[in-house]
């Protein structure tokens, strides 16, 4: 493998944001590096692709940068560039919370657990054990028994468990996200709002548990959602199990696609022979767009194109709803 992808985030007070995000990007582009960044007053948050040396020196000059030097980087291995392109940009905040009274994680955030730590405790029976990812990243894999609030995004969460208190009271409450940095604030208004007992979070996220040579990724169930070209990666190096489900037919699956009309760009868990069936699309809507992607890249003939149409309106399929992110 000759490409790592890094993923990265550092909660740090940046003053000017727009200035900092675009001299940082001259400098991923002149290193070579392919990925997505947000720089926010809060803080860094990043992943990028690239080759050993050149991922080698962004590690070696955020390490020596003054702001960025206790930073951790979580490391794959990847045949390719995750990314097609580079940006860098300025956003008011890190994650979207949209918290009326923000929270800053050094000053407030659940305790920190190690990869064994989490291990062992997630197994108490007093323990709940709260996803705070979007619900398209569940549904591929999650820690097995975990809750998965009832949300479309991690926006909606604070308010969802305001609703649904009982479920955390007496009991220790623990979060996780991708990297960890969805944690570091949530655990925080978890404990803000006294939430629970005892807060904890998956220090360095799920990405750091499925490299961590003693807990290899146990009692994780599917594989993880992630925000690049690679869509999901595997997390249990142990006892691998599915728990997607096909778009379609509900069948075990952990292959996503994205819809084929490009404006709608939903992703959608499939089959290759589903996909095919259903010309690549999500909805009827979608099947029948004037620039679908997938007719347009197999080169279909009318007549298949015409034939598939019909089989889909003689289906179920107009009943599907379960869909994922539109980007
Ligand atoms: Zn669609």
């Amino acid at each position: 493998m000759k490409y790592r992808v890094l993923l990265y985030y550092h909660y740090v007070k940046i003053e000017d944001p727009e200035t900092f995000a675009a001299e940082h990007l001259k400098f991923c582009k002149d290193l070579g590096l392919k990925g997505r960044i947000l720089v926010a007053q809060e803080g860094i948050n990043g992943t990028v692709s690239g080759d050993f040396e050149q991922t080698e020196r962004y590690i070696e000059y955020m390490n020596n940068h003054p702001m960025f030097k206790d930073m951790p980087f979580k490391i794959d291995e990847a045949n390719n560039h995750a990314f097609k392109k580079m940006h860098c940009r300025p956003r008011p905040e890190l994650v979207n919370l949209s918290l009326e009274e923000d929270i800053d994680p050094h000053e407030i955030t659940g305790d920190y657990l190690t990869p064994e730590e989490w291990y062992e405790a997630i197994q108490d029976e007093n323990t709940v054990v709260l996803d705070v990812r979007n619900d398209y990243e569940y549904d591929v894999g999650h820690f097995r028994g975990a809750i998965k609030p009832d949300v479309t995004t991690f926006r909606d969460t604070p308010e969802w468990v305001l609703k649904n208190k009982e479920l955390f009271e007496g009991k220790r409450v623990l979060t996780y996200c991708t990297g960890g940095i969805r944690c570091e604030k949530f655990s925080g208004w978890l404990k803000r709002e006294g939430i629970g007992e005892n807060i904890g979070q998956l220090h360095g996220g799920i990405a750091t548990y499925a490299k961590n040579p003693a807990s290899q990724g146990q009692l994780w169930d599917g594989k993880m959602y992630v925000f690049d070209e690679r869509l999901t990666v595997p997390i249990n190096q142990v006892n691998p199990t599915i728990v997607g489900k096909d778009y379609y037919d509900g069948t075990p699956c952990e292959r996503y696609v994205n819809c084929a009309n490009p404006e709608c760009n939903a992703q959608i868990l499939c089959s290759e022979e589903n996909q095919d069936k259903h010309l690549g699309a999500c909805s009827m809507e979608c099947a029948e767009h004037p620039r679908n992607r997938y007719i347009m890249k197999y080169n279909l003939p009318q007549d298949i194109v015409e034939e598939r149409l019909e089989s889909m309106r003689n289906s179920d399929f107009s009943n599907l709803d379960q869909v994922g992110p539109r980007k």
